[in-house]
């Protein structure tokens, strides 16, 4: 498989290349030249496929020529010793995305990330330098995904102030091959600062840069797999078994089922939206995806666009689901150098959601349905209650991406629901100690600490 710039059809690179490099030299992200079509063989036995066979089939076209068959075997064997249970609650399924060791969704492409990297630079002197700016989940899991990884070195920016206690420390309190860098400024300072530095000849030629964002193709393809695994077992209409880690409530009635299955539709909690293109790259192979919903809190720039066909990025502002207080997604660009205006709000209904109806859901789902969403999740939830409420045609067969466990953001789910059990992984997390440099969000003073 080739990849493009979006910014230019004419040169294309391989996926080593593409993932290595992060962002194009002019600025573009790089979209494979076509999306592949999963075998009809593996698209009739999803629904009883093991998680790591999944990855393995999804990620292969994508890989190929980059990497033998045995390498990505052992690499998605390696990566995934937790899979991405679909577990039902009231009419719909939940894509229960955390039960990896950070107990969010991008652990999925992190720890793919980490692995690929280390590979395609086997044999190296020089370590690479890795920049990744985060507004909460990101940077975590790209530390914990890279911890230890010998030739590779990460800084990670995230803007002071505006993560969780628990998240600045799975950012900032691995040490060793990890750095933190705490910004006097909001979440697109950072991404902006990490974009300059891609952009400046000086550290270019002093570091070997990449980046781990979502704008990192090498996350997306890891993140189609689970919307591939999860609408085969939903087509079928198969939940699983909870969980270690499933936010339950014992003692309410048991999930209501409306079908047996069918083509789903996907409920996606978006800031930056990757995730959301990577559920478009999965339907392009085949999934049985009809619709999804691009549920965003009031960081709504993407849902305008389906609306009205303008892009206007604007600043963020902040809410309680921080990882999406996103103003001017960087993967809106990807998006729309695949598809148009007019395919993509057709696909996609785009739903918005405040503070306020956030935590409301939050209080609802407990009492009434006895499952635990956190801020992002409950995003989503709402999205598709307001979808249903004004009569849109959903699909029968309904798939909500739980994005991060609710005990991540115990401060705004605890006093909605009473106490909610962490995951191991998360207690571990609250002990260790935060070290971090303070800096301006200016593009000399990261320089400086580079
Ligand atoms: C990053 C994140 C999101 C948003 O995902 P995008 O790919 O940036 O759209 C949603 N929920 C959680 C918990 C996240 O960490």
């Amino acid at each position: 498989m080739r990849y493009y710039s979006t910014r230019d059809k004419e040169h294309s690179v391989d996926f080593a290349t593409a993932a290595l490099k992060g962002l194009a030299a002019d600025g573009g992200l790089y979209v494979p030249e076509s999306v592949p079509l999963l075998p009809a063989s593996v698209r009739s036995s999803l629904a009883t496929m093991d998680f790591r066979d999944v990855a393995y089939e999804t990620a292969r076209p994508f890989v190929g020529g980059c990497m033998s068959a045995a390498t990505l075997r052992d690499l998605v064997q390696d990566a995934y010793p937790f899979g991405a249970p679909l577990v039902a609650a009231d009419d719909r399924f939940v894509l229960e995305l955390f039960h990896g060791p950070t107990a969010a969704f991008k652990d999925f492409g992190a720890r793919f990330m980490a692995r690929a990297f280390a590979y395609f630079r086997r044999g190296e002197d020089r370590p690479l330098r890795i920049l990744v700016a985060t507004s909460g989940d990101t940077g975590g899991a790209v530390a914990d995904g890279f911890f230890g990884v010998e030739g590779i070195e990460v800084t990670v920016l995230y803007p002071k102030g505006r993560v969780s206690p628990l998240q600045e420390r799975q950012i900032a309190g691995l040490g060793g091959n990890i750095s933190a860098l705490s910004v006097e400024g909001s979440f697109d300072d950072c991404q902006a600062l990490v974009k300059r530095a891609f952009a400046d000849p000086e550290l270019s030629r002093r570091l070997s840069l990449s980046s781990a964002n979502s704008i990192n193709i090498s996350r997306l393809v890891p993140q189609a797999v689970y919307y591939v695994a999860a609408a085969g077992k939903a087509a079928a209409g198969k939940a699983d078994e909870d969980g270690e880690a499933t936010p339950r409530v014992s003692g309410y009635p048991a999930p209501r089922r409306e079908s047996a299955g069918g083509k789903a539709v996907f409920c996606v909690p978006s800031g930056n939206f990757g995730n959301l293109t990577a559920g478009l790259y999965a339907r392009a192979m085949g999934a049985p995806i009809d619709l999804f919903v691009a549920a965003t809190n009031a960081n709504r720039t993407v849902p305008l666009y389906l609306e009205t066909g303008s892009y206007e990025p604007r600043k963020s502002v902040p809410t309680l689901s921080n990882a999406m207080d996103v103003g001017a997604p960087s993967n809106f660009e990807r998006m729309t150098a695949h598809w148009s205006h007019l395919e993509l709000s057709r696909v996609i209904k785009g739903v918005w959601t405040d503070d306020a109806a956030t935590k409301a859901t939050i209080e609802r789902v407990h009492s009434r349905f006895g499952y635990i969403l956190d801020p992002h999740g409950a995003v989503g939830w709402n999205a598709l209650d307001e979808l249903k409420a004004k009569g849109e045609p959903l699909p029968p067969v309904r798939v909500l991406l739980a994005t991060a466990h609710p005990a991540k953001f115990a401060e705004t789910v605890e006093p909605l629901v009473g106490p909610v059990k962490a995951p191991a992984s998360l207690t571990a997390a609250m002990g260790r100690t935060v070290v971090s440099k303070t800096i301006p969000a200016d593009f000399a003073a990261l320089a400086d600490s580079l």
